[in-house]
Parts: structure tokens; sequence; C-alpha cells
């Protein structure tokens, strides 16, 4: 049996900053989650955390956090009720697997 907490402890100010670094870049670009990741150097599944944060929080500022929806590659099937930041596993019209990567900017209201 693991114990381990679920996520490590991080000091909110770091967190802060992690957060303005996706603001920034994500106004620069649009870019998927493994592009976020190598470029504010935070694993995946963080980015996923932030982003959720990100959308409540730039709201306040004039600005939206603007989703991409993915795709499927077989037959096109756009998943753009999906309300969860992570690529889907499946596609449910052809139960294809290759699913394109959720794309995510910010940009002013
Ligand atoms: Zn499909």
């Amino acid at each position: 049996m693991k114990n381990k907490p679920k996520k490590p402890f991080v000091p909110d100010e770091r967190q802060e900053t992690v957060r303005k670094n996706i603001i920034s870049v994500l106004e620069e670009q649009p870019l998927s989650a493994k592009d976020i990741s190598g470029l504010v150097r935070i694993p995946e599944k963080a980015v996923y955390d932030h982003l959720q944060h990100i959308q409540k929080s730039v709201t306040r500022r004039g600005l939206s956090l603007i989703i991409a929806p993915s795709e499927c590659k077989k037959c096109g099937f756009v998943f753009e009720k999906r309300e969860k930041f992570k690529k889907p596993g499946k596609c449910p019209e052809c139960r294809n697997e290759a699913i394109t990567e959720p794309v995510y900017s910010i940009k002013s209201v």
C-alpha cells in the first residue's frame, strides 16, 4: 500500500509564479498542455490543475481562456462539449484512439 500524498508540497508563491508564466506563454501563442509543460517546466499533469485555476482567475482581468477542442483524427469528431481539460481517450463515434491535443490560448474578452 502506498501512502503517498496526491500532490507534493509546493508553496503558494511558487504556484502563483507558475500560473503567471503559463498565462504569459498562452497570451503569446496557443499551446497544448504538452507544450506548456515543456515551456514552464512542470509536469503535464500539473498543467491541467493550473489551467483550471487560470480559467477562473483571468476572467477577473477581462481575459478568457480559450480551449480549441480535441478532434478525432480518423472521423473528425469534435469534442466540443468536453468540460475536462485532459485529452479524451477514445472517439465516441468510431472508437479511434488517435485524438488531437486540445490547444489553449488566452485572449481578451
Ligand atoms: Zn472518430
